[in-house]
């Protein structure tokens, strides 16, 4: 099968009008209050091929903060950085316990379960510091901006002023994994560039240009080599295996992509040498994976008729 077999324009219209009669299935995040203002009708699904070709409906260009799926980019930066060494300091196991779950550190002496819960990117967010000090949120905005080709994208200061307000969970990760010695910096500044991290805002459209180096191997849409294809093929692993909270097998059967969601109902993605994709839909179903993004995702690799292992 070769995408261009397909008439992905068409799969892509016929996929958001489907999964409209979704809408109310599933409740905005509140927990971080500036989250429960987005209009829980928005959707847009996007996919770029590995020619360059954005297909693309909805609500593509609102932007909406990144959240959680900000841990592929910084986990991409830490393996740049230090390479194997992230793995003396986390894990890469799924957690099978929600992302915000105490407990999974508890039992393992401060290490988190793997990158993409919130313990882990908030030891990836101390990595960084350790490696770049107050250069780390300059330095991810600027490979966020070189990754999605948009020299636009910021850090929603709304958002990252409300996620410090209300990261009462974030700030005890934070401390408890400081009790074990797996976190080098102050607590305060490493929480402080994580919630910055989520914060950034950008598009449906950029989302998906921002996973077109997973896809091809660590070169970016705009022809950069951003990270090596060894540490593309073991990010892209990490995401189907931890990308979407404790739903993975659930997605790893219905859907077969690498991805990783967030809270704000984004979903970003691919299939290696064919497709990068994304999607958001704010509203969320009780794992905290996009109700509607889910659903779109799964009649996606239906309809095109390939999956990240058959
Ligand atoms: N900023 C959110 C938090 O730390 C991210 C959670 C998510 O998207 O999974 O709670």
């Amino acid at each position: 099968m070769d995408i261009n077999d397909y008439d992905v324009k068409n799969i892509l219209k016929l996929i958001s009008e489907d999964v409209q009669k979704y809408v109310g299935r599933g409740s905005v995040a509140s927990y971080i209050p500036l989250l429960a203002k987005a209009n829980p009708k928005s959707f847009a699904l996007t996919l770029i091929d590995k020619n360059m070709e954005i297909h693309t409906v909805g609500d593509d260009c609102t932007e909406f903060s990144i959240q959680s799926v900000s841990k592929v980019f910084t986990l991409t930066m830490a393996l740049n950085l230090v390479d194997e060494e992230v793995w003396g300091r986390m894990d890469r196991e799924p957690s099978g316990k929600a992302f915000d779950s105490l407990v999974h550190l508890e039992e393992h002496n401060g290490i988190p379960a793997n990158p993409f819960v919130n313990s882990g990117a908030i030891v990836l967010a101390d990595i960084l510091i350790t490696a770049l000090g107050d250069q780390a949120v300059p330095e991810f905005l600027k490979f966020m901006r070189k990754v999605s080709g948009n020299p636009e994208l910021k850090i929603n200061q709304e958002v990252y002023q409300c996620e410090k307000d209300t990261g009462f969970k974030n700030y005890s990760f934070g401390h408890y994994i400081k009790s074990y010695g797996n976190i080098e910096n102050d607590v305060d500044l490493v929480l402080d560039a994580y919630f910055q991290f989520c914060s950034l805002d950008i598009t449906n459209i950029d989302l998906c240009r921002s996973f077109y180096f997973l896809m091809n191997q660590g070169v970016s849409i705009l022809g950069e080599r951003v990270t090596t294809h060894r540490h593309c093929k073991r990010i892209n692993s990490i995401m189907f295996t931890c990308g979407t909270y404790d739903e993975v097998g659930e997605f790893a059967y219905t859907v077969g992509l690498p991805v990783k969601s967030g809270v704000s109902g984004a979903i970003g993605g691919c299939l290696p040498d064919q497709y990068a994709v994304s999607v958001w839909s704010p509203e969320l179903n009780k794992k905290g994976n996009s109700f509607l993004g889910h659903k779109a995702l799964e009649a996606l690799t239906t309809m095109l008729d390939k999956s990240y292992l058959s």
